[in-house]
């Protein structure tokens, strides 16, 4: 019994030391079980459902990771290190895993992951595992050739869950296409400048698509951490039924 307690203590030290960074999972009732949205680092996130995982632009190094079932899906948005981060790729399992990505993505892919390959481009959409994923524009406004996300190039995504609508902005502005989206239960959007939008556009146009629920997360600009807390007041000065989730998107995995 003694003995018991101290591996029951110890696996409870050392599970708690590994998730201890990590945000706080929400759950999520769907038509199929509950849907658990697991912030991971600026960008990346980890959804699961029916006992399948997706990985959203994997990113922040191995230990983000740690601990997390291996991916049937891997989710990736544009061409940037932030989201095509070879490193955290090669420390993850990807043996069963499908890659669903923009062309561009899948031209720089490391060759090993070639034949695991799902190329989406921008309005398109496909089902992998019996989830339905949509590949949305993000891009920076005004449009030109020399912006640092042009139209075309990477994806944002819907994907439907038992039900419920994912929807991942990727780096984009308020674009008429984030603007226009209907019946999403649940956003993650970005929101640092210069590379994407501020908090004024980004609540503005979350106002105007209004999600149930909303994460920013790809907070964190040249110039430090976007105010989220104000982009919270923002949106739910506007509407007060929108749920703005804030989390902590930057923990220090490296402790
Ligand atoms: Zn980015």
């Amino acid at each position: 019994m003694k003995h018991v307690i101290i591996i029951l203590l110890f696996l409870y030290t050392t599970i708690g030391s590994v998730s201890a960074q990590r945000p706080v999972a929400n759950q999520i009732k769907t038509s199929k079980g509950m849907l658990t949205i697991q912030p991971i680092f600026h960008g990346s996130l980890v959804l699961t459902w029916d006992k399948k995982t997706i990985y959203v632009d994997p990113y922040g190094g191995a230990k983000a990771y740690a601990g997390l079932a291996t991916p049937e899906l891997i989710l990736i948005t544009d061409i940037h290190p932030d989201h095509l981060d070879s490193a955290t790729l090669s420390a993850i399992e990807t043996t069963k895993t499908t890659f669903i990505v923009p062309q561009a993505v899948a031209d720089k892919l490391p060759a090993k992951y070639k034949s695991k390959v799902v190329v989406l481009n921008n309005g398109k959409n496909t089902v992998q595992q019996g989830i339905s994923i949509s590949a949305i524009p993000m891009y920076n406004l005004p449009e030109s050739p020399d912006s640092k996300h042009t139209k075309g190039r990477g994806n944002g995504y819907v994907i439907n869950l038992g039900g419920k609508i994912v929807y991942i902005s990727g780096d984009t502005e308020d674009i008429p296409e984030m603007r226009s989206l209907k019946n999403i239960d649940i956003a993650f959007v970005c929101m640092n400048k210069p590379y994407t939008m501020d908090i004024n556009q980004a609540s503005s146009a979350v106002l105007e698509f209004r999600p149930a629920i909303v994460y920013p997360y790809h907070y964190r600009g040249k110039d430090g951490l976007s105010d989220i807390e104000e982009f919270k007041k923002l949106v739910n000065a506007g509407n007060t039924t929108i749920d703005v989730r804030l989390r902590n998107w930057y923990p220090d995995y490296s402790k």
